[in-house]
């Protein structure tokens, strides 16, 4: 069954969901804790849209694979074709921001890099990617600034975009660059330090920031037991 995308009101949005762009390591504090280094431009990888659940709905983690890692990212809805835009025009066709998790089998994860083989049995697998709705642009403003995420009522990961080595838009040109994005792409951003495994029975809460401060969006879910 394919993924529909929706807004934050539980509208839904015009497009079907294509590609999740993901970038990894876009935090410096969060690459040192992995013992990864800090990398010098965006490190890209893409999960299918069959990787995509609503964040709202108990979704399961894989079995028997190892750890699996929620990695809290803003999450940006692409509305309109992008390509080879310049930093100063990448918003222009942006037209929403959520709350996406990038969930990672760790273990997995480790093993494939130490061999130097790509990751995507890690990071692709079907509900490798609970989404949220989307807060359109008008409310969210430029761009979102901060995403928080608690599992079971601890506070795990707390990150903003000043923290990011590359920017939202610094980073959606140099995407646009490599390959065409799309309306109904989404991109996520990165995640911030504090990473961690995720278990059946788990719940936790999001909240997605604006430049403000202010909470734009708050989700909460669970781990299917
Ligand atoms: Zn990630």
């Amino acid at each position: 069954m394919s993924y529909s995308l929706y807004w934050a009101d539980r509208k839904s949005t015009p497009w079907s969901l294509g590609k999740i762009v993901c970038v990894g390591r876009n935090y410096a504090e969060h690459a040192k804790e992995l013992n990864n280094p800090i990398p010098t431009e965006p490190l890209l990888f893409i999960k299918p849209a069959t990787a995509a659940v609503d964040i709202e709905k108990p979704f399961s983690l894989p079995k028997d694979k190892g750890e699996c890692h929620h990695e809290a990212e803003i999450a940006i809805l692409v509305g309109d074709t992008i390509s080879k835009v310049a930093p100063e025009n990448a918003m222009d066709k942006v037209v929403g921001a959520g709350i996406a998790l990038d969930l990672t089998l760790r273990d997995l994860q480790s093993k494939l890099k130490e061999k130097g083989h790509p990751w995507e049995v890690a990071k692709a697998f079907d509900a490798s990617a609970p989404l949220s709705g989307f807060v359109p642009c008008e409310i969210m403003g430029d761009e979102p600034i901060g995403i928080e995420f608690e599992v079971n009522g601890e506070l795990r990961q707390k990150g903003d975009t000043s923290m990011m080595l590359t920017s939202i838009p610094e980073l959606i040109s140099y995407i646009s660059h490599i390959f065409t994005l799309e309306a109904g792409d989404v991109i996520l951003t990165g995640t911030p330090a504090g990473v961690g495994p995720l278990k059946e029975g788990d719940e936790f809460r999001a909240n997605l920031l604006g430049r403000d401060g202010e909470t734009r969006l708050t989700v909460t879910g669970c781990i299917q037991s």
